[in-house]
């Protein structure tokens, strides 16, 4: 579902019914509000429209973090990409909006010249109370160009807050999908990305698990700090290693994963997880002020290909068992190391 559908027209009128509700509660023109006064000028959510209410109803300002509460709640939903989408909108309705008001303002001007010249030609005492009418309607103008004057400013520092938050969002986004030592993708956007694969009615993915061999007897020889350093460096390898069509993620602690999309043939991911494995191998990582170069990196590697009715926990669960193998077998090999090569000619 769209959050915000309409098109920009569309959405404007929305906007502007949802502009007087925000001014009348005193409401900041902060992109937070817009999205929640603007779903609530949509009236398809009857629970945020009630929120609202009881919040406009019960507070005389309104509280900041209910705001960012009900944001998050009711618009991103989860769905940073759609939020994302619904950020645009919002940028194109201040737009329209902005336009709207500069043009009411110049017409506010008008109002007030011709005002005071009906004041001019009226200033003889012909009727007592027009001059006085007409001063109060002058006074109301003035009070009028003012607050849209302060109203078109604050737009206009919204416009430029939509777009931090939009570029905020993005990289919020980027961070979020990301492993925050390795840069790899997480275990979260791994799930999602491989979930998606054998979403296909015939999936056409292999799946490469590795785990580094003896990485606690590593943690306690050389101390966790250069324990992390090698886990970026196998990150690193991998992305640099594998195809475009690969996707390489942080499974968990030591363990890595590569999803390879397309691939057909379990040969072919294979391959590619014994050029990985010769890689690591050959990694050597310096040790920070020694001359010492540690060389003794290896991980074992297990390897499955998507089958039809395969699911997420079937498929990893495959590729582990290949990985426990080639760990039950001496490490260092993919999948078990005796039956390694038989498999490869066989298939
Ligand atoms: P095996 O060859 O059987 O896989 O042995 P192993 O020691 O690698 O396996 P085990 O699962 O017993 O230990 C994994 C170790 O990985 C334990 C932990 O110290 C280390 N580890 C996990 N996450 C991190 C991390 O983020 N940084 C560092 N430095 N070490 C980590
Ligand atoms: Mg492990
Ligand atoms: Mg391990």
């Amino acid at each position: 579902m769209d959050v915000f559908p309409e098109e920009t027209r569309e959405a404007a009128n929305l906007l502007k019914q949802a502009v007087p509700n925000m001014v009348r509660h005193d409401i900041p023109p902060n992109p937070i509000h817009y999205a929640l006064w603007y779903s609530y000028a949509q009236g398809n959510n009857a629970e945020l429209k009630q929120r609202l209410d009881r919040i406009v109803n019960n507070f005389a300002v309104f509280p900041p973090e209910a705001a960012i509460k009900l944001y998050r709640e009711y618009i991103i939903n989860g769905e940073l990409e759609q939020a994302r989408s619904g950020q645009q909108q919002v940028i194109d309705v201040v737009d329209t909006l902005e336009s709207e008001v500069t043009r009411s303002l110049d017409g506010g001007k008008n109002y007030e010249k011709s005002l005071k010249h009906g004041l001019e030609v009226l200033h003889e005492p012909v009727m007592d109370e027009l001059p006085s009418v007409l001063e109060e309607l002058l006074d109301s103008t003035y009070a009028m160009q003012e607050q849209q004057e302060k109203f078109l400013y604050r737009l206009q520092a919204a416009q430029a807050e939509v777009q931090y938050l939009r570029n905020q969002l993005k990289k919020t986004q980027m961070a979020a999908s990301l492993d925050a030592l390795t840069q790899v993708f997480n275990r979260f956007s791994f799930n999602r990305f491989l979930e998606q694969a054998l979403a296909e009615q015939h999936p056409n993915a292999a799946l490469i698990m590795l785990d580094l061999d003896h990485f606690k007897a590593f943690n306690d020889q050389y101390g966790h700090v250069l324990g992390d350093r090698v886990l970026q460096t196998v990150a690193q390898m991998l992305r640099e290693q594998t195809p475009s069509h690969a996707l390489c993620a942080r499974y968990g602690g030591e363990e890595f994963a590569v999803i390879l999309n397309p691939c057909g043939k379990l040969d072919e991911a294979r391959a590619l997880a014994e050029a990985l494995r010769a890689k690591l191998q050959s990694l050597r990582v310096k040790v920070r002020n020694t001359d010492k170069t540690l060389d003794n990196i290896t991980a074992s590697f297990g390897v499955a290909l998507a089958q039809p009715g395969d699911t997420l926990d079937s498929l990893i669960h495959r590729a582990d068992e290949d990985l426990y193998r080639a760990k039950r077998s001496g490490r260092n090999s993919v999948g078990a190391k005796t039956d390694n090569l038989t498999k490869t000619r066989s298939k």
